[in-house]
């Protein structure tokens, strides 16, 4: 697959996930976090968005909640280009009736080259790093070779 770049801007297009065992320790990591990611558009799943809003005070655009297809919306927002980071704590102790969506959003996550966090000290890594608050340009597949390889 040819690649090409995409800028990503000092604003970051950040989504939020968090399985319900999670959901605390990512609530904290925000709170913690809260005036960086105040520089940025936050995205979330439906139950994630409404604790995150309740924690730290920021506004959130919220996706329908996980099960009912949130991690998909998610995942779409990430093939279309609107996000450009993914803070997912998934519960590594729990099964899903929504792991094949859990799958899928780690798999476009890493087809589209997205940075993510799936624990408390991987994001404080991702949002330590000086590209948070840069432009940075970043590798994606190039669909438009893409799709002229195949129909050509
Ligand atoms: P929720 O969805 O934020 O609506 O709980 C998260 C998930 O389970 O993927």
């Amino acid at each position: 697959m040819k690649s090409k770049t995409q800028k990503l801007h000092a604003k970051k297009n950040i989504a939020l996930v968090a399985h319900d065992n999670m959901k605390d320790p990512l609530c904290g990591w925000a709170v913690r976090h809260k005036f960086k990611l105040s520089a940025h558009k936050l995205y979330a799943t439906g139950t994630t968005g409404y604790r995150l809003e309740e924690a730290t005070g920021l506004t959130i655009h919220k996706c329908v909640s996980g099960p009912l297809g949130g991690d998909q919306q998610i995942g779409a927002k990430i093939s279309e280009g609107e996000i450009d980071i993914l803070i997912f704590f998934w519960d590594p102790f729990e099964p899903m009736p929504h792991d094949p969506d859990v799958k899928a959003l780690l798999r476009i996550a890493a087809v589209w080259n997205i940075p993510v966090a799936c624990n408390p000290s991987s994001a404080d890594f991702i949002i330590s790093s000086q590209y948070i608050a840069e432009d940075y340009e970043r590798l994606v597949p190039d669909y438009e070779s893409y799709i002229l390889d195949r129909t050509s």
